[in-house]
């Protein structure tokens, strides 16, 4: 039986105070929720902040990247062991926003998932078809190409109790949520796909839908079968909209 996790994925937002508020909020209105795990994913620099305010809570934190390697002359990457430091149960990789704007490969998002599984963090591996790809009729191509990558080089025991994250890119920023019945189908083919590779993990990987998710919309989203809970943006930095959206789950 797969627990709910609901993520909040704060990108590149906040600052000290603003973050202090938005923990305490989650910390006060969250804690007492036991049916669905719950995680924030922020930038580096917070880490110890997140550590220092949810430590006591059954909130967990992690970061939004992690570098391919393992340390030494790679300037401005943030190793696996480091994130473990403080505290990181998560981490976020393969977001759209970063295979995009960053070129991130398929190799290398697969490296940043052995590696943080190495260190006992469990990654966050998004996938997701663009607007473009959807309307040529080439989605579950480009899911599996992307699945692929990872599933190839990963063994069973790798993928087992991992998180993928559903995002289709035309969905992510945009107001526009996919159907409760595009995530379905969408999430069962992800399912199939792990276990024909690897029949034993595919019961336990959990598979998160993210794309504007929001209190609206998200008991209708996160109850379709096969979705093990959300991958949050924007609402995740309103501590109301994101407390919603947990209990919705
Ligand atoms: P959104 O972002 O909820 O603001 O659409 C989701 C994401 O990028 O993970």
């Amino acid at each position: 039986m797969r627990r709910k996790l609901v993520v909040g994925n704060w990108k590149m937002n906040g600052s000290l105070d603003q973050n202090r508020l938005l923990l305490e909020a989650l910390v006060r209105h969250l804690d007492e929720v036991k049916q669905v795990d719950i995680a924030v994913c922020l930038p580096y620099p917070y880490l110890f902040q997140a550590q220092a305010i949810l430590a006591a809570s059954d909130i967990a934190w992690g970061a939004q990247n992690v570098a391919t390697h393992e340390g030494g002359a790679y300037t401005g990457e943030v190793s696996a062991a480091m994130l473990k430091e403080f505290g990181s149960t998560y981490v976020i990789v393969g977001h759209s926003e970063r295979n995009g704007a960053y070129c991130e490969s398929d190799a290398d998002v697969a490296s940043k998932f052995a590696i943080a599984k190495q260190h006992g963090i469990t990654p966050i591996f998004c996938v997701g078809e663009t607007l473009q790809e959807r309307e040529s009729g080439v989605m579950e191509y480009a899911i599996a190409n992307q699945l692929d990558a990872i599933l190839s080089v990963s063994g069973g025991a790798l993928l087992d109790q991992t998180v993928i994250a559903y995002e289709p890119v035309w969905a992510i920023g945009t107001n526009k949520t996919a159907t409760p019945e595009q995530v379905r189908a969408a999430h069962s083919f992800i399912r199939e796909r792990i276990a024909a590779l690897h029949p034993g993990a595919a019961e336990s990987v959990r598979i998160l839908y993210g794309g504007s998710v929001n209190p609206r919309n998200a008991s209708q989203l996160l109850s379709m079968p096969d979705v093990d809970g959300g991958l949050i943006g924007r609402c995740a930095l309103d501590a109301d909209d994101f407390e919603r959206i947990c209990r919705a789950a």
